[in-house]
């Protein structure tokens, strides 16, 4: 969902946008006035993350999975290795497409408690040589989230920030890249966040058969917009970028989102007939995934939820049971209906 204000103003807007007549994706993409929403999503960027001078703050199309490639294309260099780091279903996705174009190393893996934890990263195995190394910073099917940035010395750390990016303060100089797509805290999809460390871009070329696309040297040189933007989208962005600093920024996203969760988690924990299995301290702030103990009344809950107005709680077809996605935007409210739900259910079966 995007925020209610955010929606008021699109509103508000979508006929006549600062007195122009146009609505903002009306705008020619090269214009002074589109680039006044340009500039500004990049300074907000900028500012709620504190990003350092020495990175470029992209706004490109084609979603998280882009990057899967454009990741691999661009920083593998003459190296022949990369590494990733396995904590669900994103990062063996990521890792299978990055597999294309290089060897692939696995660093660690929470395979082995079923993703339930995320190993020690003083036990990781992180080869010197390889061109980077992969983590997602948030799995949003498995429900499980990394507590800290892993310490990694030497190697640029690349990490898909999709599913929790703007939800909490962190320092943005330890890693080389970070990408995220728009559809859960920045807006809606068809954009895609990308933060790259300048050194990454002058350390090697990209491989030769990069689609012009998919080169970030080129979108660098070219302000991300290289061909026509995704204007709307990029609009929509800006508004939400807008209204996090209005609510106070990440400080304010951070308390909310550690509130919401806990209330979640709470409820789960106290019931007979909710599951979670996920280690507390890697416990998603974002998707809280859990299971009925009974799954055969799965499907009932389902129903049952949505009648009362709970909508999209079905977990993801790859992961099952339930799945609540509490991203920024989503009111405490709205937790407490659910967990009102999940209560009057729990005593009704
Ligand atoms: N990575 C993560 C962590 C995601 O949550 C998603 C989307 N749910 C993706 C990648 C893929 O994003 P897209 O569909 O925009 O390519």
């Amino acid at each position: 969902m995007l925020p209610l204000a955010v929606k008021q103003r699109l509103q508000k807007e979508i006929l006549n946008w600062n007195d122009t007549g146009m609505a903002a994706y009306e705008l020619p993409h090269r214009g002074e006035l589109f680039q006044t929403i340009a500039n500004t999503s990049v300074q907000n960027v900028r500012d709620l993350l504190k990003v350092p001078d020495n990175y470029h703050v992209l706004f490109l199309h084609g979603g998280a999975q882009s990057q899967f490639s454009m990741v691999p294309l661009n920083l593998i260099g003459d190296r022949k290795k990369v590494a990733y780091v396995d904590t669900g279903q994103w990062s063996r996705i990521a890792a299978k497409e990055a597999e294309r174009y290089a060897s692939l190393h696995w660093a660690a893996s929470a395979k082995a408690n079923d993703y339930t934890d995320i190993p020690d990263v003083a036990d990781w195995d992180v080869p010197q040589d390889a061109a980077y190394l992969h983590y997602v910073d948030n799995e949003t099917i498995d429900g499980l989230e990394f507590s800290n940035i892993p310490q990694v010395d030497d190697l640029p750390l690349v990490c898909d920030m999709s599913s929790n990016i703007f939800s909490r303060a962190f320092d943005v100089s330890r890693f080389g890249l970070i990408y995220a797509c728009a559809q859960k805290n920045l807006g809606c999809a068809g954009l895609t966040l990308v933060i790259i460390r300048d050194d990454l871009l002058n350390r090697q070329k990209a491989h030769p058969l990069t689609p012009k696309l998919f080169n970030y040297r080129l979108h660098v040189d070219a302000q991300s917009v290289l061909n026509t933007p995704s204007t709307m989208t990029w609009y929509i962005c800006s508004l939400v970028l807008q209204w996090l600093k209005e609510e106070g920024g990440l400080k304010t996203m951070e308390a909310r989102s550690q509130k919401k969760s806990e209330l979640l988690y709470t409820a789960i924990d106290s019931s007979a007939l909710y599951v979670n299995c996920v280690k507390p301290q890697f416990r998603s702030r974002m998707n809280v995934v859990f299971n009925l103990k009974d799954e055969s009344l799965t499907q009932t809950f389902l129903d049952q939820a949505a009648a009362a107005g709970l909508m999209h709680l079905k977990g993801h077809k790859l992961r099952g049971g339930i799945r609540a996605s509490i991203y920024n935007s989503m009111p405490v409210e709205g937790v407490n209906r659910l967990i009102a739900f999940m209560s009057d259910f729990e005593a009704q079966h």
